[in-house]
């Protein structure tokens, strides 16, 4: 992620250069058979040690369809780490920076945009010439640091900014909270979806991720159970006319994807990580990438539930499967999230929360750690930890976000509610502290303090008439927790389209220390899986945990599902459910 200053560090210095092409700059550039000619304005937001550089080049010669490269040295001892909107590479103080695949061409007046991460000791001195294809790009330097001179790059046609380290919402400089002070991206497809229930447009206004669940929602389709028309290009130019601020993706299709159930079991095969790359991350990575789409935040919410089945159901496990196994033997799933969040954390606006499961899942000490330590892994395959924005909690799951009748410390007659069944041991009961505990180890393992986390609210509220009014008054510490607990599922460990359950908390910014937003990333009314086996052609399994008559198994304390009947396949509207998420909903609709 970056720029890691407005997270992390103060600003120490900024600093802003230009190189215009000499006096005739204007003229030259106004005449189409003109010769090679260019100006570079280049800048940087740096702190003790690094800093963020932005490079704006324009072309003032002839178009240039075949490629570009821009070229420069340091002078001091400056160590580029990672660049976006550009192929960097450096050799000792020299520097190459060649287009991207997708933009290999640059008009007459035409202006190219990356950006890059550094690290650097002694002064940060900017270079003073630059050769765009082997031709200088020479002229005048203007001596402000921190002001763009008239007749430096201010515009490129898409009338995105120039490079001016000033303000925290230009290309190339990533907030600290990119939920904070802005609007969400409200899906079309789910609001219509919400609108077609009674009482649904109580809430269709509220924002939900787009999950990306198959090579075909890149583009859009409509026969799919979860997605429709709209892709992803699709689904960014709507928020630029709804005019918000951020929009929410979902980054789901990882080889070997669901190892541990079979509900959400996808396309790709386990050995398909080179397809993932190629065929999945690499488009969605460049059309996130169009300059089109600056003005944006864009939130990747980074492959759901993969990571912690790796620590928990593998090997000699109650709950291990054969392909968590294979994805944990073959590193498709760290080296895919490496990869993903290289591609996507590179872009200036772009967002990474990596999936880290839920209390009731990884808030045991023997899960705990050892789920940290695979998240700093995928981060370290990415090239940089920095390219994690922060973390998402909760997602389509169920946990409360606050047990308000006991927390972890209370005693029912001596007795640690940590010995009750429904804690089961646990060192958390609801997630905002579990959250919050986990960024804090996140942070003290090698993450970047400035990490913030997300809870996924859309199905946490527990409201209606079942939700208790107060602490029990009972003495036997099974029957305290259970006449006490707002989250009343059967077992924590229950997954599969809830019975009882109501939205939570509405999409709220900033909610609380370290949390950068209650979301609603698993669209309310979306099955999580069929209640008995329908054949699709989406490689959708049939869970047991989705079926109302099963009995368990370890992984759910041989419990009931407690799953609703009548589901559709995961990601189907299932219109019965969302009814009963809007009746239970708490706070209250
Ligand atoms: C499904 C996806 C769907 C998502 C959101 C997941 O369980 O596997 O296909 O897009 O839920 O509803």
């Amino acid at each position: 992620m970056r720029p890691i200053p407005t997270r992390a560090r103060a600003l120490t210095a900024a600093a802003a250069v230009s190189i215009m092409a000499g006096a005739g700059a204007v003229a030259v550039a106004s005449s189409a058979s003109a010769a090679a000619g260019c100006s570079v304005n280049y800048s940087v937001n740096q702190w003790s040690n690094g800093f963020t550089g932005n490079v704006t080049v324009t072309n003032l010669g002839d178009a240039i369809s075949g490629g570009w490269r821009l070229t420069w040295s340091y002078a001091g001892n400056q160590t580029i780490t990672q660049g976006w909107s550009a192929t960097i590479t450096q050799s000792g103080q020299n520097v190459t920076a060649a287009n991207p695949s997708w933009a290999a061409s640059l008009a007459t007046n035409g202006t190219a945009n990356f950006g890059f991460n550094a690290n650097y000791s002694g002064t940060n001195t900017a270079p003073t010439s630059f050769s765009l294809n082997g031709t200088v790009c020479n002229g005048g330097v203007p001596t402000s640091p921190s002001s763009s001179p008239s007749g430096s790059p201010s515009g490129s046609p898409s009338g995105s900014p120039s490079a001016s380290p000033s303000t925290s919402t230009q290309p190339g400089t990533k907030v600290d909270n990119p939920y904070a002070g802005v609007r969400g991206y409200v899906n079309p497809e789910w609001k219509a979806k919400a609108e077609s229930v009674s009482g649904g447009n109580r809430v269709s206004n509220n924002p939900t991720a787009v999950w990306i669940d198959r090579i075909a929602a890149i583009n859009g389709s409509t026969d799919s159970s979860s997605n429709g028309a709209m892709g992803v290009r699709a689904h960014l130019d709507a928020a630029l006319a709804q005019g918000v601020g951020y929009i929410q993706f979902v980054i789901y299709n990882l080889p070997g994807r669901d190892c541990a159930a079979l509900a959400s079991n996808g396309e790709l095969g386990v050995n398909d990580l080179p397809k993932y790359k190629t065929d999945y991350i690499d488009p969605i990575a460049a059309i996130q990438s169009d300059a089109k789409y600056r003005s944006l935040r864009i939130i990747n919410i980074v492959e759901i539930d993969s990571l912690p089945n790796l620590v928990t159901n593998v090997g000699s496990q109650a709950g291990a499967t054969a392909t968590c196994d294979t994805m944990k033997a073959n590193g498709g799933y760290v080296q895919g999230i490496g990869y993903a969040l290289q591609k996507l954390g590179a872009l200036g606006n772009t967002y990474n929360y990596v999936d880290a499961a839920h209390h009731g899942w990884i808030g045991w000490d023997s899960n705990f750690n050892p789920t940290a330590d695979i998240m700093l892994e995928a981060a370290r395959a990415s090239g940089n930890v920095r390219n994690v924005h922060g973390f998402i909690t909760n997602t389509a799951n169920y946990s409360a976000l606050r047990e308000t009748n006991f927390n972890i410390n209370t005693s029912v007659g001596g007795t640690s509610v940590r010995q009750s069944k429904w804690v089961d041991w646990n060192f958390y009961v609801d997630e905002l502290t579990f959250a919050q505990a986990f960024r804090n180890r996140l942070v003290s393992i090698g993450f970047d303090s400035g990490i913030g986390m997300l809870i996924d609210t859309s199905r946490n509220g527990w409201g209606g008439s079942a939700r208790p009014t107060g602490a029990s008054t009972s003495t036997n510490v099974d029957t305290f927790v259970n006449e006490s607990r707002i989250d009343r599922r059967i077992h924590a460990g229950n997954w599969c389209n809830q019975a009882g359950a109501g939205l939570g908390e509405r999409p709220t910014a900033a909610p609380a220390t370290g949390i950068d937003a209650y979301v609603w990333v698993k669209p309310p009314g979306e099955s999580d899986g069929s209640s008995k086996l329908i054949p699709n052609n989406e490689g959708k399994g049939f869970d047991q945990m989705c079926d109302p008559t099963y009995s368990g198994n370890a992984r759910n304390g041989n419990s009931m599902s407690g799953a609703l009947d009548g589901a559709p396949i995961s990601g189907a509207w299932f219109a019965a459910q969302f009814s009963q998420l809007m009746q239970n909903a708490y706070p209250a609709l």
